[in-house]
């Protein structure tokens, strides 16, 4: 992992340090910086250092522009440190910055981040940075070198680091400071000084300390390295480009405190696609929303697993969505079964809340999504009587938040289309399916487990039924859905399947018409590819068995109502049973007729014949023996109802005296 490999060569203790200005409502954004941190400090500790994570709050900084949700009144208080602006009336914090703020903090007990807490208000008001400030006040030419040569930005000769609050209006964001003695500066409220607010003219001279001022922020950087002896210390990529803040920051620690810049860990933006979540959300995508989108471990997880130089690119399209959540859940399965690599215990370790917190069997968030959509389900319920053992607190826990998660996404992020219907009647769609998806719903009807069955082995019935129809898996599954959701996609078949009442489906499934003409003329294969598949499978043929069928077609123009038919076909059906215990269904076209009336029963002495030869020639290949599963059928269908009428009993077929083995 990138985390570990981060702290390979460190020694002796580490202190990692983040921080955030909270000036507005944390964006989603901010989350992954502090869950960087997290990472890098759980390496540490896991790898023995005597190693601390703290979190500033830079609640001394000046309100310098407004939040997207700020009140008219805030535009007045443009300029005062954030902890001096009083919070919104209904909010029950003590300013705006704790406003802001404690909804953030509330994340880090839930993503179980395990920073320590600092504001950086009581590192100035408890005189802790006084020796910083001192210092840095006495070293405004080095400062002045370091803008100008790294950063390229001139300081006026009498300019110093530091801004006053100012006695008289209380405006931090617009005093100018000069005049350093050692002990008190001289200071400016300016009406000009910047854009965003305006000063009230008053002039001083006061202590730097304890509080009445505060460093620009890059100098503040610098104060709190050297202060609180940070070793490790990433920002986003914005800061750390050449002659940035980050590279300002890092020379002024050398020149002022002749000390060792932080590890820097440079990371790339979460940037947050989908259709909805700009625009369903006059906010935007708070950190909070993210917390109420996702499960704890499933937003340390999109925020940790993408090593640090990479852009997360998140959406809350359903597909997205349903493809992190698995990635994840087949993490915690694998670790859980006790197959999973050392790499993959590592990352579960690090996503983890609590060390016990994802030792949980997880419900995948597509079924879950489905299921709250569909009518009559007891969610919980269900989910605990269909669990092999009993859940354990860990697993209803888990399927609580993602329930809290799914309802979440449902409401506030999912498209039309993601949204599902239990479709009381067949839908119309399922018209425009092929034959062989209409043969193959109908199979499944006909085959449907009268006893319930679990969510795996209604899973795996679908796969027989595929086999033995036989179709492709993804033309399966999209006529699932289709008779039932009214959809090409849907949650895991064998999950809907086993949530669903077996009267109602098997209901559905035998209300599907088609043509078999069609089905057996888009499945059917020539001689030659069935003994291609059977020398490509001869290994692991374990059991061999075939059946012989006739279908005629009624004419509908030609002679409507004369009851004879104009065209038809015979198959041979091979059913190959291999080591797997899996069956196959090989279809051959084997005769075709055309033409008013032909002799059913000749026809079907001619298919004898036909199968009889090409069963032996099989039989002789791959010595193989073939056994007659059950006598010839024949049926009839009508173009109009699709339905074959079976006619077998009202023919009488000549065997040949040879008979197939
Ligand atoms: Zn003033």
């Amino acid at each position: 992992m990138w985390n570990e490999k981060l702290i390979e060569k460190l020694t002796g203790p580490q202190l990692v340090n983040d921080s955030k200005t909270p000036s507005g409502r944390v964006h989603v954004g901010s989350l992954r910086g502090v869950l960087i941190h997290d990472a890098i400090y759980r390496a540490l500790l896991s790898h023995g250092f005597d190693a601390k994570y703290s979190y500033g709050i830079d609640d001394l900084d000046p309100l310098d522009g407004l939040p997207a949700d700020a009140e008219p009144w805030l535009k007045d208080y443009m300029g005062y440190p954030l902890c001096s602006v009083p919070a919104p009336e209904t909010s029950s914090a003590t300013d705006l910055a704790d406003h802001y703020i404690s909804e953030f903090l509330g994340l880090f007990n839930e993503l179980g981040v395990g920073a320590e807490i600092y504001r950086t208000r009581d590192l100035y008001r408890s005189g802790r940075f006084n020796e910083a400030i001192d210092a840095i006040l006495n070293s405004a030419p080095i400062i002045r070198k370091v803008y100008a040569e790294v950063s390229n930005a001139a300081r006026p000769t009498n300019w110093l680091p530091f801004q006053i609050i100012c006695e008289e209006c209380g405006k931090i964001g617009v005093t100018e400071v000069t005049d350093y003695d050692g002990k008190e500066v001289s200071y400016s409220c300016r009406p000009d000084l910047v854009t965003w607010a305006s000063g009230c003219g008053n002039r001083g001279r006061i202590s730097p300390f304890d509080g009445n001022g505060k460093l620009p922020w890059k100098l503040e950087w610098v104060a709190k390295w050297h202060t609180l002896g940070v070793t490790i210390e990433g920002a986003g990529k914005d800061h750390c480009t050449k002659g940035g803040s980050r590279e300002v920051a890092a020379a002024c620690l050398r020149g002022i405190f002749g000390k060792k810049p932080p590890l820097n860990v440079p990371y790339e933006f979460f940037l947050v696609g989908g259709a909805k979540m700009s625009s369903s959300k006059a906010i935007g995508t708070s950190a909070r929303e993210m917390a109420d989108l996702l499960p704890p471990e499933i937003l340390r997880f999109l925020m940790i697993r993408t090593p640090p130089k990479k852009t997360v690119n998140f959406s809350t399209d359903h597909d997205y969505l349903v493809k992190l959540y698995n990635e994840h859940d087949r993490l915690v399965e694998s670790c859980l079964s006790g197959r999973a690599t050392a790499e993959q215990e590592k990352t579960l370790q690090l996503i983890e809340v609590a060390p016990q917190s994802t030792a949980y069997h997880p419900v995948g968030f597509q079924l879950l999504t489905a299921l709250l959509q569909l009518p009559h389900i007891d969610i919980e319920k269900e989910i605990e009587q269909r669990s092999a053992d009993s859940p354990s607190r860990l697993d209803k826990d888990s399927l609580h938040k993602r329930l809290h998660s799914a309802r979440y996404w449902l409401e506030d992020f999912a498209a039309e289309e993601d949204r599902l219907e239990l479709q009381m009647e067949v839908p119309a769609s399922v018209a425009g399916l092929r034959a062989s998806q209409h043969a193959f719903l109908r199979l499944l009807g006909s085959r449907f487990p009268t006893d319930r069955i679990t969510e795996d082995e209604y899973q795996r019935f679908i796969f027989d039924t595929a086999r033995l129809t036989p179709i492709d898996h993804k033309s399966a599954f999209q006529a699932l859905y289709r008779a039932l959701l009214d959809k090409d996609q849907g949650p895991k078949g064998g999950a809907l399947l086993s949530y669903l009442d077996a009267d109602f489906l098997i209901e559905r499934f035998s209300e599907i018409v088609y043509s078999v003409d069609e089905f057996w003329q888009e499945t059917g294969v020539t001689p030659d590819s069935c003994e291609t598949w059977i020398s490509e499978h001869e290994q692991s043929i374990s059991g061999t068995e075939f059946a012989l069928f006739i279908n005629a077609v009624l004419p509908t123009e030609a002679a409507p109502g004369s009851g004879r038919f104009s065209r038809g076909k015979g198959i041979v059906e091979i059913y190959a049973k291999l080591d797997d215990e899996r069956e196959h269904t090989i279809r051959v076209l084997a005769i075709d007729f055309e033409g008013e009336g032909p002799d059913l029963a000749q026809e079907a002495e001619r298919l004898e014949k036909y199968a009889r030869d090409f069963i032996q020639g099989l039989s002789g290949k791959f010595r193989l023996s073939f056994k007659e599963r059950a006598p010839t059928r024949i049926t009839q269908e009508a173009p109009d109802t699709g339905l074959p009428v079976d006619l077998s009993n009202r023919f009488t077929i000549r065997r040949s005296e040879e008979k197939p083995r």
